[in-house]
């Protein structure tokens, strides 16, 4: 196993691409999609769950575990990976994002930002430095610079300002980093919707120089239709040999038409959220489970899918402990849609290795559109 991280771009097709992230902790298939642990959890899986999904990397908030236990404890009982066993990478966060979401009285200046914890109305500082400390004291392998990320729409002046901000951040995250042998520290670009201004933030942390690149900003508000007209020249300001990855991103559809454009690694809470609702993912889109026509249906929930819910139980089981609010629910729900991204992302490395990614598209596509089974 290597010492360092590095990345390897195994094959390309158009600007779609797969290869593999090598850390300490294991490799990454990309394009990967990672899990939200958000609590030092991903909710309603046991860790050695999530693994057997297919999952190589989970995902950790800088916010949430610096409120509670604090980022102090988790390093007094090991680290994170310790602390949640999970031994495979870990990126975490920066807290910038959810400090903006979250947090309240928060007050913004060049230094970073105060608020209130959103736990207790303590008061914090998020600064780049403090950020770096945090993320260290985690014990993540892929460590995110601490940046601003305005809402969409905003007015050029607003998105330009912010962007030269989260550059100056980028520069001092880069310098507290320091020199740490197989850990990554990635830039994130930033520039909403405006080209230009992706341009010049691509060129400024390129200047700086990271072991990976994020498109930030994007999964705020815009829709799909802006979203991919940002991804289809943002990725290509980024250095083509670094991993880029989508922050925040997303449905199943925006991962296709994103990989498409260039990028490597995803993270959403919406497979394990989606799972506590009632909402599974399959080929042949979103089917909700409390729907009454599934009460008696005795199929399972996706006949091609091998997790343990589709063959272990029918859709009127997963209605009925659904109705009755039973956790197992939770649990079965959130393996299969886990179960599904990683599926779909096999099945996107797969295509792009063979060179065709748009053979796999169009039966992607097809799927969608021919809707799920008819009822019993
Ligand atoms: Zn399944």
């Amino acid at each position: 196993m290597t010492q360092r991280f590095s990345f390897d771009l195994k094959a390309t097709d158009g600007t779609a691409r797969t290869g593999v992230i090598s850390t300490p902790r294991g490799d990454i298939r990309t394009p990967a999609f990672m899990p939200v642990g958000t609590a030092a959890t991903v909710k309603a899986m046991l860790p050695g769950s999530v693994r057997e999904t297919g999952a190589d990397i989970l995902l950790g908030n800088t916010y949430h575990l610096m409120l509670r236990p604090t980022a102090e404890r988790i390093d007094r009982l090991g680290g994170l990976h310790r602390f949640m066993n999970w031994d495979g990478p870990i990126l975490t966060d920066s807290g910038g994002f959810q400090v903006m979401s979250l947090a309240e009285l928060r007050k913004l200046n060049e230094e970073g930002v105060s608020f209130r914890s959103h736990i207790d109305g303590a008061r914090h500082m998020l600064t780049p430095e403090r950020s770096m400390e945090i993320q260290k004291l985690l014990g993540s392998d892929i460590v995110m610079c601490f940046d601003e990320c305005p809402a969409l729409p905003a007015d050029r002046a607003r998105l330009e300002s912010s962007m030269e901000l989260s550059m100056r951040w980028a520069q001092r995250s880069r310098d507290a980093f320091g020199d740490r042998p197989g850990h990554a520290l990635f830039g994130i670009q930033q520039g909403g919707d405006d080209a230009e201004l992706r341009a010049r933030s691509a060129e400024a942390l390129r200047g700086i120089g990271f072991d990976g690149y994020a498109v930030g900003g994007l999964a705020v508000g815009e829709g799909q239709e802006i979203m991919f007209r940002v991804l289809d020249t943002a990725p290509g300001m980024l250095p083509a040999d670094k991993p880029r990855y989508l922050m925040g991103v997303g449905k199943p559809d925006d991962i296709v038409g994103a990989v498409k454009r260039g990028i490597d690694m995803f993270d959403c809470v919406l497979p394990s959220r989606s799972g506590r609702t009632g909402q599974a993912f399959t080929p042949r889109g979103v089917v909700n489970i409390k729907n009454a026509r599934h009460a008696d249906d005795p199929r399972p929930l996706d006949d091609s899918c091998d997790c343990p819910c589709c063959t272990g139980y029918s859709r009127a089981y997963l209605h009925h402990v659904f109705r009755s609010q039973e956790i197992i629910s939770s649990m079965l729900l959130t393996w299969h849609n886990l179960r599904y991204y990683q599926r779909l992302m096999a099945d996107i490395r797969a295509a792009i290795a063979a060179g065709n990614f748009a053979g796999f598209e169009a039966a992607f596509e097809a799927g969608r559109a021919a809707g799920d089974i008819p009822p019993v």
